[in-house]
């Protein structure tokens, strides 16, 4: 299973429970996030080594062939 930065931005973009992660200094939320800001990288279910805490990255990538 690929796990890069365009993958990660794809499956984000899929995801109905994608969250960006909240931070101090961190602008951006879902209604302001700019589009290099949608990854898994930068959502709050993200794992490393998993990628993702719901087991929803395999279900996308699958799912859409990415
Ligand atoms: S880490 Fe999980 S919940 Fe977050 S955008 Fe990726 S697949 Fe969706």
């Amino acid at each position: 299973m690929k796990k890069d930065a365009k993958t990660f931005k794809e499956v984000a973009e899929r995801c109905t429970r994608f969250s960006p992660d909240e931070c101090e200094g961190c602008s951006f939320s879902n209604s302001t996030a700019s589009s290099e800001d949608v990854s898994c990288k930068h959502c709050k279910h993200y794992e490393p080594g998993k990628v993702c805490k719901l087991d929803l990255y395999r279900e996308i990538v699958t799912n859409h062939n990415l």
